[in-house]
């Protein structure tokens, strides 16, 4: 599956249009949350179950958003954070986990 269309919504959510009609819209700060890079997960690593993230402004907002290969889409967010590389498979992922199918 690939996206056909990417938007920003309000700067605060990602609108992602799938090529088999699934839309997706995901909360940016979700997406940061949950950053792939590999400094972010050895930082969640070592948090405990109980730790919740808090994001400034600017690291919760996107600067901009570029395609990798055919398979992924690079984040650069606002704080200059931009070695999270997000693959399709796990945004088509992220949204069937996280929000509600109409
Ligand atoms: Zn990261």
């Amino acid at each position: 599956m690939n996206p056909v269309k990417i938007k920003l919504l309000e700067k605060k959510k990602l609108l992602i249009l799938w090529d088999d009609g699934d839309e997706s819209i995901i909360e940016l700060r979700e997406l940061r949350k949950r950053c792939p890079c590999a400094t972010c997960l050895a930082e969640r690593d070592k948090q405990s179950k109980m730790y919740i993230p808090i994001f400034a402004e600017n690291q919760v907002t996107v600067k901009s958003i570029d395609q990798v290969g055919n398979y992924a889409v690079q984040i650069t967010w606002n704080d200059g954070h931009s070695s999270g590389i997000y693959e399709y498979h796990f945004l088509k992922r992220f949204i069937e986990k996280t929000t509600i199918k109409k």
